[in-house]
């Protein structure tokens, strides 16, 4: 076998990437803005409003100010402005990957576009989660139940909130802290009571998940990892040749070429296998993505109009809180007088 024939083909790999990043471009232009009130008035108010909307009881809970009441209406659009938050940033995300995946694919740097191509499996599979969370089966039960109930009911919203959100800091303390003395374990981040878990998703899972949906993404991925992480994926991957040769005594030397250049993997035809398999299953999963984020869209839109017209019902019996120049509570971004 004449090892230096081999060499990695990021073609196939490349194309699909850009074939996505051609698609997503129009979407990833629109901006997208995400609206919501201050937690601090509306969030002594939603334990006992998520019960006002589950018992269907006529009056708004009592002991909370006009104020607080009123913005812990606008709070219930949360969940529907973060569902449609985190189809922009996901989308986004992704794009940036793909972009920035082919330009390095181009200046022949193994080690960005393989850490690229695996931070673009985190979020597909992040994504594919959402998107299967947010299947036809719930939308139907919300329609039949209303939103807002169902929305309690299943784990959504922490969901949703630790995709946007998920963190492994407490950003508040690291704002206050000096990084030279502070000890990392004080500054991670730890759920508070009567807040929303926020604590980093666990990717491994979603990544799995994505597995059923891309049979091989757990495997493409963690090969994938050698190359983010000063593993043995540094070595590879700043090899510009490897090559072995018998000499007359049965001795095999084997030598790399380390430099600049274009890192195709020649003449390592093991190594050239694995990464084909894993670029193959690169492929795949961003042949997916389209697909992922069109039903994403459908599901945000969905969730926006079930959202809106529980809101324009809570907004009909509090009439008394919202001034016709006020902005909706169901957070279009119109005013009262609008909205419709
Ligand atoms: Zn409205």
């Amino acid at each position: 076998m004449d090892d230096n024939s081999v060499s990695l083909d990021w073609k196939c790999v490349r194309a699909s990437l850009e074939a996505f990043s051609e698609a997503a471009f129009n979407s990833t232009r629109r901006s997208c803005t995400f609206r919501m009130v201050s937690q601090a008035q509306a969030v002594p108010v939603a334990n006992s409003m998520a019960d006002w909307f589950g018992s269907g009881k006529p009056g708004a809970p009592s002991g909370h100010s006009n104020g607080a009441i009123r913005a812990s209406i606008y709070n219930q659009s949360l969940y529907a402005q973060q569902i449609n938050g985190f189809l922009h940033v996901s989308r986004l995300a992704c794009y940036e990957h793909a972009k920035g995946a082919i330009s390095s694919i181009d200046e022949g740097s193994a080690i960005v576009s393989l850490s690229l191509l695996r931070g673009l499996i985190e979020r597909a599979s992040l994504a594919e989660t959402v998107r299967s969370k947010l299947s036809s089966p719930w939308r139907e039960k919300a329609k039949e139940k209303g939103f807002h109930e169902v929305f309690y009911e299943t784990n959504i919203a922490e969901l949703i909130g630790k995709s946007l959100y998920g963190t492994r800091m407490d950003w508040q303390k690291l704002a206050s802290s000096d990084f030279t003395t502070a000890k990392a374990r004080e500054l991670s981040y730890e759920p508070k009571e009567k807040f929303m878990d926020v604590s980093a998703n666990q990717i491994l899972n979603h990544v799995d998940k994505l597995g059923k949906r891309v049979p091989g993404s757990r495997v493409a991925y963690d090969v994938l990892c050698e190359f983010l992480h000063p593993n043995v994926g540094d070595l590879f991957a700043t090899t510009t040749h490897a090559a072995s040769r018998m000499d007359a005594w049965g001795t095999r030397h084997l030598t790399r070429e380390i430099s600049l250049g274009r890192h195709e993997f020649s003449g390592a035809k093991d190594l050239v296998d694995c990464l084909s398999k894993a670029l193959e299953i690169v492929r795949s999963i961003t042949d997916e993505l389209l697909e992922i984020f069109s039903d994403l869209d459908a599901s945000s839109k969905e969730v926006i109009a079930l959202n809106k017209k529980s809101m324009h019902r809570v907004r009909k019996r509090q009439a008394h809180l919202f001034n016709r120049n006020d902005l909706c509570p169901c957070l279009s971004g119109l005013t009262v007088k609008n909205c419709n």
